[in-house]
């Protein structure tokens, strides 16, 4: 089976004329996807009924069943998807007070790199999602609770462990005749390997780059990321190396836990290695998961860290927890309801 939304307007074209049909029932059926949120071909009315019934069973609108959708009292929905063979995923929309609407999307069904205090990670390895599973987070975001302005793939997996899909994704998701999204309102999280940052890079893509960095004391980060090898200075080299390629402002993200990374040493350590940077640093204090010992530090803590970054030059901001409530928040998404 074929997903429309695994295509860009150009390959829905190419797609018909390969099935032997004319080029622009590929553009209708986009169309009727993206704008008019059709799920069923059968509802794509611009079709002749006997091209419909030819599709059938060999192209459909979405891989993507929703099981779950769960609100929080902050408006942050969670939803859980099945895949065609059951794999289930999570994906998050998160309204924000200045207008924004951001979904956050999945790139595989688990993790297999272990962060320790991540509820993916801590729930094991999974398989890459295809482009139309990716992609189709999107389109059942958007039809499910209207328009999203910007897209994150920091949901579930390791987006630059199946990058070619979460690149296919993008082109889909960024297409005007699709989800319509600019590239600098679609952002790549990475927990922040090398490889696969100078691959993004070589890719031409340009979107916007998170990077997982949470410590710059090479020790502290092996224990939190003990499936990645490579030093904090490697990572944040081949980062800043994406940076200038795409001309696009890189930013780290340090999820803050209570007496392991929280304090001076590790903030004039992330001070010394980021202050010549043309960067922006996150803070997200640790957001509670159940089965794993962490504490998210005591507020103020918190601010002193950002405010001894803020002395060196370093901007940086605390995020703001969001959907706490339904375990929507970063790092406690995992495939089971609940
Ligand atoms: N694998 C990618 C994207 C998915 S994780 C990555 O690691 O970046 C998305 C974000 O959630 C990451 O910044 C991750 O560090 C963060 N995160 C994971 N567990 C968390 C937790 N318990 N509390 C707060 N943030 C967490
Ligand atoms: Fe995987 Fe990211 Fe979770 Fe680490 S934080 S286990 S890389 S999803």
């Amino acid at each position: 089976m074929e997903y429309i939304t695994g295509m860009t307007g150009d390959a829905a074209r190419r797609y018909m004329e390969l099935a032997g049909h004319r080029a622009f029932r590929g553009s209708q059926a986009v169309t009727a996807v993206w704008k008019n949120h059709v799920r069923d071909l059968a509802g794509v009315t611009t079709f002749p009924k006997s091209m419909r019934q030819a599709l059938s069973g060999v192209l459909a609108v979405s891989p993507l069943f929703l099981r779950q959708e769960r609100l929080s009292v902050d408006g942050t929905a969670k939803y859980l998807f099945a895949c065609p063979d059951g794999e289930t995923i999570e994906s998050v929309r998160i309204p924000s007070a200045d207008g924004r609407v951001t979904g956050c999307v999945s790139s595989q069904t688990g993790c297999p790199l272990g962060c320790v205090f991540c509820a993916t990670g801590l729930s094991g390895p999974g398989r890459n999602l295809s482009p139309a599973e990716i992609a189709g987070q999107v389109f059942e975001l958007l039809a499910a609770g209207g328009p999203l302005t910007n897209i994150v793939f920091m949901g579930m997996g390791e987006p630059l462990l199946n990058l070619d899909a979460v690149l296919d994704a993008f082109r889909v998701i960024h297409d005007g005749a699709c989800a319509g999204i600019g590239r600098r309102r679609v952002t790549l999280s990475t927990v922040g390997i090398p490889a696969g940052l100078e691959k993004l890079r070589l890719s031409g893509e340009a979107l916007r780059l998170a990077v997982s960095l949470h410590s710059a004391v090479a020790e502290t980060r092996k224990r939190l990321v003990p499936g990645v090898a490579a030093a904090p200075s490697e990572i944040v080299s081949a980062a800043m190396a994406y940076g200038r390629t795409s001309r696009l402002r890189v930013t780290f993200e340090c999820v803050l836990m209570d007496s392991l990374n929280d304090d001076r040493f590790h903030a004039q350590a992330l001070a010394s290695m980021l202050e010549h940077a043309d960067t922006r640093v996150n803070l997200i204090p640790y957001n509670p998961v159940s089965g794993s010992p962490f504490r998210s530090p005591p507020a103020d803590r918190v601010r002193a860290f950002r405010d001894a970054l803020a002395a060196r030059g370093v901007k940086a901001t605390i995020r703001v927890g969001f959907g706490a409530d339904i375990e929507a928040a970063c790092g406690q998404l995992r495939s089971r309801s609940g």
